[in-house]
């Protein structure tokens, strides 16, 4: 992480977004990083996960569900008799605001990558070296062998 340019890479398709700026991952930024496994993905690989989580719905639901959220978006210390109240339109403009605190890290249960909605070239290498029980090695002398 001492790279910020790393830092704000994307593992899929190596592109940067505007994190490089911000300093700070999450849907402001373009770019999520995984919680668990740090993967980093950005929104243009993942166009559906990036409108599911920016969606006013998904909003809705965080003011509702996270006190510190509420407590954002009204602007207020302490929360009161106020938690009934359903937020309107009016909570779009923090939601952003919002959204990116609250997916400045992604749990992995949510990350599309450890969901393997997309499967990196090396991963599926992995897994097949496993399952074949055999070792990057051999299978290049193997090859050699055969050519
Ligand atoms: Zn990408
Ligand atoms: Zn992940």
């Amino acid at each position: 992480m001492s790279d910020s340019s790393d830092y704000c890479k994307c593992d899929v398709c190596k592109g940067y977004e505007i994190c490089t700026i911000t300093q700070s991952t999450g849907p402001l930024s373009g770019i999520y990083t995984c919680f668990d496994e740090g993967h980093k993905f950005c929104k243009n690989c993942f166009p559906e996960f990036h409108k599911r989580i920016t969606s006013a719905d998904n909003i809705r639901r965080i003011v509702k569900e996270e006190k510190w959220a509420y407590q954002y978006y009204h602007d207020v210390d302490d929360i009161g008799s106020n938690i009934d109240d359903d937020p309107d339109e009016e909570v779009i403009g923090k939601g952003e605001e919002i959204l990116q605190e609250y997916y400045a890290e992604v749990p992995s249960k949510e990350c599309p990558m450890c969901q393997k909605k997309i499967v990196r070239d090396d991963e599926i290498l992995e897994y097949l070296l496993k399952k074949l029980k055999t070792t990057r090695a051999k299978v290049i002398k193997e090859m050699r062998v055969h050519e």
